[in-house]
């Protein structure tokens, strides 16, 4: 066992640090950050600057301009780069593009390497299209758009919602359910560019958060025809590749909220150091020293879990154990941290005077997307029965 950090990656993350605080969180008053996201312009803005300071896709390969870091070195840095909740759509490293990067890695062939793969990592947008109102959800088996094999082609037919970054996408990664294969009949994923024909983006959703850029939209796909050059891996193995996505996704998520997390606890660290009230710093209170105690110890264990989870994927295996109890603690953890940074400034935490109130509102839906924290206790608890069972 090693716990000792490389130079190189100490220096990335530190570089990643400073590129931030310098240049990121000035961002954070600028009027083309809104309801959806920041806009395209502010985003490619902030893009050239990630580019000019050497810290642009660090988890993207090197052949197509990226830095190349392994699951457990983006710990380190994608933590620093949610400091600022800007910070991932700054470095390129942010849902949904981050983990399409990866879904893409493993499965695509070369041509779709070279029409999605590499747009991608020089700073395209993409989208992910899975969850559908009435549909696939919590339980992606109740998936009800349809691709039907017919002499045109694949025709596909659905709705999806909560799809971020669908707004102004270079291109979309679509779940659907094949008919007319027979023995292949099942999820299957499709790629298409972006807009297209039988593709209508009925409206956006108004939500909680604001980081992702595109924003959060409900799609329609109106008799839209696709190729079978345009799958993605095999036809009937979609619900296989989209656990190869969402183990690595579901633990940059972690890292990212992570950062922001430890902006929201620093924020209030500060306010509890200097403010005073009944004669002391608010932060000599017990009541106060302890909840800065809690979001040290609960920060600490969050981050030790979700690099050990990293590692485990470094390994070349799947992980989905670890992820998933990794992605629990992480999306409880930040929430439990977030909240209590909130409750010790007081009334203005409740302000924009300080990041925390736009931070809280950010993190709440982690304990939802991903998997929501009770379909990952009930499937752990499911594994801890098995091997009882195995047991008795
Ligand atoms: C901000 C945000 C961004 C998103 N981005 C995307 C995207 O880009 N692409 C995409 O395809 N989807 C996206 N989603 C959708 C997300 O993946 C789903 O919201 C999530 O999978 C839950 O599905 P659902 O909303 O249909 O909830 P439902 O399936 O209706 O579940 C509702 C609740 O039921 C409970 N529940 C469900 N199953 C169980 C169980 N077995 N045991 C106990 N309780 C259970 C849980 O509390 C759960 O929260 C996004 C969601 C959000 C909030």
């Amino acid at each position: 066992m090693e716990f000792t950090i490389p130079t190189r990656l100490r220096d990335l993350a530190a570089r990643t640090r400073s590129f931030i605080e310098q240049d990121i969180i000035p961002f954070e008053k600028d009027p083309r950050w809104g309801a959806h996201g920041p806009d395209e312009d502010m985003r490619q803005e902030m893009n050239a600057l990630a580019r000019k300071a050497g810290v642009f896709a660090p988890h993207a390969p090197t052949e197509f301009g990226g830095l190349g870091l392994g699951h457990l070195d983006r710990a380190f840095v994608f933590e620093e780069a949610g400091y600022s909740i800007l910070g991932p759509s700054a470095l390129h490293c942010g849902a949904p593009d981050e983990g399409n990067v990866h879904l893409l890695e493993v499965v695509a062939n070369s041509q779709q390497r070279r029409d999605y793969l590499e747009p991608l990592c020089r700073g395209e947008r993409s989208c992910f299209a899975m969850t559908e109102p009435g549909g696939a959800g919590a339980d992606p088996m109740m998936m009800q758009t349809t691709a039907e094999l017919t002499e045109d082609g694949y025709v596909i037919n659905g709705r999806k919602w909560l799809i971020t970054g669908a707004r102004n996408a270079s291109f979309m990664i679509i779940m659907a359910k094949t008919v007319g294969l027979g023995e292949q009949d099942g999820a299957t994923m499709f790629l298409t560019r972006l807009p297209r024909e039988g593709i209508v983006i009925e409206r956006d959703m108004n939500t909680m958060d604001s980081s992702f850029a595109g924003g959060h939209s409900v799609i329609r796909f109106d008799n839209l025809v696709l190729q079978k050059e345009d799958i993605l891996g095999a036809p009937g193995e979609g619900f296989k590749y989209a656990q190869v996505r969402l183990a690595p996704a579901r633990l940059t998520h972690c890292m990212r909220w992570l950062g922001s997390a430890r902006r929201a606890h620093d924020t209030a660290a500060r306010y509890a150091a200097s403010r005073h009230a009944f004669g002391k710093p608010l932060g000599e209170h017990e009541g106060v020293g302890f909840m800065l105690a809690d979001n040290e110890m609960e920060m600490r264990s969050a981050r030790l879990s979700l690099q050990q989870a990293a590692w485990v994927l470094d390994q070349g295996e799947r992980g989905t154990t670890e992820s998933s109890m990794a992605k629990v603690q992480c999306s409880e953890t930040i929430w439990n941290v977030v909240d209590r940074s909130m409750q010790i400034l007081g009334g203005a935490g409740i302000t924009d005077e300080t990041p925390v109130e736009r931070i809280f509102r950010e993190v709440r839906g982690f304990r939802i997307y991903d998997g929501p924290s009770e379909v990952h206790r009930w499937s752990l608890a499911r594994k801890v029965l098995k091997q009882a069972g195995r047991n008795a």
